[in-house]
């Protein structure tokens, strides 16, 4: 008989389950909190504007390629390579960095403060290349019963790699490059796992070798939002359907099996099998009240920074600003070792902003701009309070129209903020914690929370907080992982 599936959360890794289970013939419903899908993955429409609210790019675009080919579709939205990847500009000079993917072009803008660069880069990346492709496979595609097997797995990697364990991501770069723009241009992206590069173990370094060498960057043509809506339309064809505004706060379960999920207005929610694809650790902690779990204990493990985001509409062209551009200030070490946990670390932010409208005309009116940036921040465990909110936005407004010579303030038209606080509540981030959990080594693997429930055979999980992480390819490798568990239990019964 048919079996039925109920996914809870209509973010990326729950959508991307769903059109796998629906073409393999499972009868699948979905249930979101939210009016849209997409979750952190999503959009602003207003005052003539488009924005992405959250993600704008994403890495490893075999991953989406073999997603489709897997559900046998066409991939059902259009994505453009990024080079250069981005800029990056520091406040105490004029000077623009390009992050060209060829090393020697990228080089040439190092040449008067590392003339070496072109050499140590191929040699660092090489490093990260071997890093990349020694664990790709093994330890980020794979599902995990114990942690035992998990161990025996990572036995199986190459052991020269042994030393990065032991490192952080900066002092594997620092080994590396002498410069300190070179340092703090090449160990930006520890930022995108949600930490520091202090924080940050050196086995991410992988992560510049996937940057410039491996795969790169892609954006969506007509903006990221493309993804969710391409995704719905096909479970449309497969005729799932999505109940919005409905939020699971509670259960009914016997010993072996959950037998119904209950949402805020009290309504009851059945199927053969649960998939859960709001934060793996939050769920089990509000939905199914778990003491290991319970709110002291998730304080007490390690999570992602928080993000201040903002989304400006203005009315006029900004010529001289690139589509996807870093801010960086003049104490990266200093700055690094606050944003974490320091309120204190706002007063010369650190930002990223990105200019949808640069190559997507259709997300601004004729004449006009869509920005949207993203500030990282301490999570609400260290600022609860965001009443200065607009005070701290005004300022990095002030010192982005300060950097680019023009004074964008009297040019806002529409001005949409987020704090943590509203990052917390659309989608149930704990602390507001823009990644959810963090990638330290001991809650990574199968020491992240499982993408199979500890009581319940019928309950699965997918996304950043589970295995294997943060980021849009690692919801689509979820997917698949969450997928193949499904299939085993079918199988069985
Ligand atoms: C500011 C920001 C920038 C980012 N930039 C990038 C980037 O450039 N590139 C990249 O690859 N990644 C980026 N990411 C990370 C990426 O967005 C996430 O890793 C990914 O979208 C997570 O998808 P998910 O399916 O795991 O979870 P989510 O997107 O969080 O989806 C979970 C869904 O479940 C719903 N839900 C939760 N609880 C319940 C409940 N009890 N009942 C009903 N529904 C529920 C939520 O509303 C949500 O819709 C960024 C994230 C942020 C916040």
């Amino acid at each position: 008989m048919q079996k039925t599936v109920l996914i809870v959360g209509a973010g990326l890794g729950g959508l991307a389950t769903a059109l796998r289970l629906a073409k393999k013939g499972y009868k699948v419903e979905m249930i979101e909190k939210n009016s849209q899908a997409g979750g952190r993955l999503n959009q602003i429409k207003k005052d003539g504007f488009t924005f992405d609210t959250g993600p704008s790019f994403f890495s490893m675009s075999y991953e989406f390629k073999e997603f489709a080919k897997e559900c046998n579709i066409n991939l059902p939205f259009k994505y453009v390579e990024l080079d250069p990847l981005y800029t990056v500009n520091f406040s105490d000079s004029p000077k623009t960095y390009f992050l060209y993917k060829d090393i020697k072009k990228l080089a040439e803008q190092f040449k008067d403060i590392e003339p070496d660069f072109e050499q140590k880069m191929n040699k660092y990346l090489k490093k990260s290349g071997r890093l990349f492709h020694d664990t790709v496979d093994l330890v980020i595609k794979n599902n995990f019963n114990s942690i035992f097997s998990y161990i025996l797995t990572l036995m199986c990697v190459n052991p020269t790699h042994i030393p990065v364990l032991f490192r952080s991501f900066w002092s594997q770069v620092k080994q590396n490059f002498s410069s300190k723009e070179a340092q703090q241009i090449v160990s930006l992206v520890a930022f995108f796992l949600g930490r520091t590069p202090f924080d940050t173990s050196a086995i991410y370094t992988l992560l510049s070798y996937t940057e410039f060498e491996h795969d790169g960057y892609y954006n969506v043509e007509g903006g990221m939002y493309k993804i969710v809506e391409g995704i719905v339309d096909e479970l449309k064809k497969e005729n799932v359907k999505i109940t919005y505004n409905t939020e699971i706060v509670d259960f009914i379960g016997n010993s072996k099996k959950l037998d119904y999920l209950i949402d805020k207005q009290g309504n009851k929610w059945a199927a053969d099998i649960i998939l859960v694809n709001g934060d793996a650790a939050v769920f089990r902690s509000r939905v199914f009240k778990r003491e290991k779990y319970s709110i002291e204990k998730l304080d007490k493990m390690n999570w992602t920074m928080g993000y201040l985001t903002f989304y400006l509409g203005i009315k006029s062209k900004l010529p001289q600003v690139n589509h996807h551009n870093y801010f960086l200030g003049t104490n990266f070490e200093q700055y690094a070792n606050n944003v974490l946990q320091n309120p204190d670390s706002l007063q010369k932010p650190y930002y990223y902003v990105n200019v949808l409208s640069k190559h997507n005309l259709d997300c601004a009116p004729e004449g006009c701009e869509s920005l949207f940036f993203v500030c990282p921040v301490p999570n609400l465990k260290y600022k609860p309070n965001w009443e200065d909110k607009d005070s701290i936005v005004d300022s990095i407004i002030a010192d982005f129209s300060k950097r680019i010579n023009k004074d964008i303030k009297p040019e806002i038209i529409s001005k949409t903020i987020y704090t943590p606080i509203e990052w917390q509540n659309q989608f149930n981030l704990h602390r507001g914690s823009g990644l959810g959990l963090s990638h330290n080594m001991n809650q990574i693997g199968a020491f992240r929370p499982a993408n199979f429930d500890e009581k319940y055979k019928n309950v699965f999980y997918v996304g950043a907080s589970t295995i294997p992480g943060a980021g849009l390819p690692m919801a689509i490798i979820s997917s698949k992982l969450a997928f193949e568990r499904i299939e085993k239990l079918a199988e069985k019964s």
